[in-house]
C-alpha cells in the first residue's frame, strides 16, 4: 500500500511543482530568468513528471496569457463561469491546447511576443501518442505490481491526466470558490486552506492582481510553497528571480 500512496504523492506534487514553477511562473511569466541548460533541464524534468499528460511549454504559455488579458470573459480559454461543469471547461480547454500544441490554433500576435521556451525535439517526442501511451502502461505496470486490490487502480486516472486535472482544479476553483483580497474586476478568488495541496496556485486572486509578482501569498496566514522553493533556488543561484515593480 506505501508504495501506491508514496508513488501518488510523488507524481502528484512533482508533477505540481513543474507545472507551476515552470509552465506557470517562468514560460508563462518569466518571473524568473536562468541560464540556457538550467532552462533544458527545468523543461525535460517538466515532461518526466507529467509524462502521459505533458502539457507543451509554449502552447500553456501562450493559452495561461490569454487567460490573463481575458481573464472571466468570454475570450477567457477556461472561465468557469461560461460552462455548466468542469468536464466541459475541461473539453473546451484541451480543444484550445490541442490546437496551440499543434500549431493549428491562430495566435494573436501580444501573447507570442515575449519569450517562451521551445524545444521542438522534446516537444515531439513528449507530445506524441506513443509516448503518452508508454507513460500510461508504466503507471499501470506500477498498480498491477503494487495495489493491494483492484480498488487503488481507481486513482490511475488522475495519473493519466495530472497535469489537466492541476490545472482544471485551480482555474475552476480558483476564479470560483473563496475569497478576494483585491477587485480585479474578474472572479479570481484565495482558495484557503486548499491551497497548499495545490502549492500556491489557488491563489488566484492574489495572482490576477500582481502577476509578475512571483510570490503568491499575500496576507500573514496565506502559504505560497513553491514561492518558498524559488526563494531557496535563487540564493544558491539556480534561478534568478526578476524584481517586481511595485
Ligand atoms: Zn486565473
Ligand atoms: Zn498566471
Amino acid at each position: 500500500m506505501w508504495a501506491i500512496v508514496s508513488f501518488f504523492l510523488i507524481h502528484w506534487f512533482l508533477s505540481l511543482f513543474f507545472h507551476s514553477f515552470f509552465l506557470h511562473r517562468y514560460a508563462s511569466h518569466q518571473m524568473y530568468t536562468t541560464g540556457k541548460k538550467r532552462e533544458k533541464i527545468f523543461y525535460f524534468l517538466t515532461w518526466f513528471a507529467q509524462g502521459s499528460s505533458y502539457l507543451v511549454p509554449h502552447a500553456y504559455g501562450v493559452m495561461h496569457r490569454m487567460h490573463h488579458e481575458y481573464s472571466d470573459t468570454e475570450k477567457d480559454p477556461h472561465s468557469p463561469h461560461f460552462f455548466k461543469d468542469v468536464w466541459q471547461m475541461m473539453w473546451h480547454t484541451s480543444v484550445i491546447f490541442t490546437g496551440l500544441s499543434n500549431g493549428t490554433y491562430v495566435v494573436e500576435q501580444k501573447f507570442v511576443q515575449s519569450y517562451l521556451p521551445k524545444w521542438d525535439k522534446l516537444d515531439k517526442i513528449g507530445h506524441s501518442m506513443i509516448t503518452r501511451v508508454l507513460f500510461g502502461i508504466g503507471y499501470f505496470l506500477f498498480y498491477l505490481y503494487f495495489a493491494p486490490n483492484a480498488w487503488w487502480f481507481l486513482l490511475l486516472p488522475i495519473h493519466f491526466f495530472i497535469g489537466p486535472i492541476q490545472g482544471a482544479t485551480v482555474n475552476w476553483c480558483g476564479h470560483k470558490y473563496g475569497y478576494s483580497n483585491f477587485s480585479n474586476g474578474d472572479h479570481s478568488k484565495n482558495t484557503s486552506p486548499w491551497g497548499v495541496l495545490l502549492m500556491g496556485e489557488l491563489f488566484q486572486n492574489n495572482h490576477h492582481y500582481a502577476s509578475t509578482d512571483a510570490n503568491f501569498a499575500k496576507k500573514w496566514f496565506e502559504f505560497d510553497l513553491t514561492y518558498i522553493i524559488m526563494r531557496g533556488l535563487h540564493k544558491i543561484k539556480v534561478i534568478q528571480l526578476v524584481p517586481v515593480n511595485k
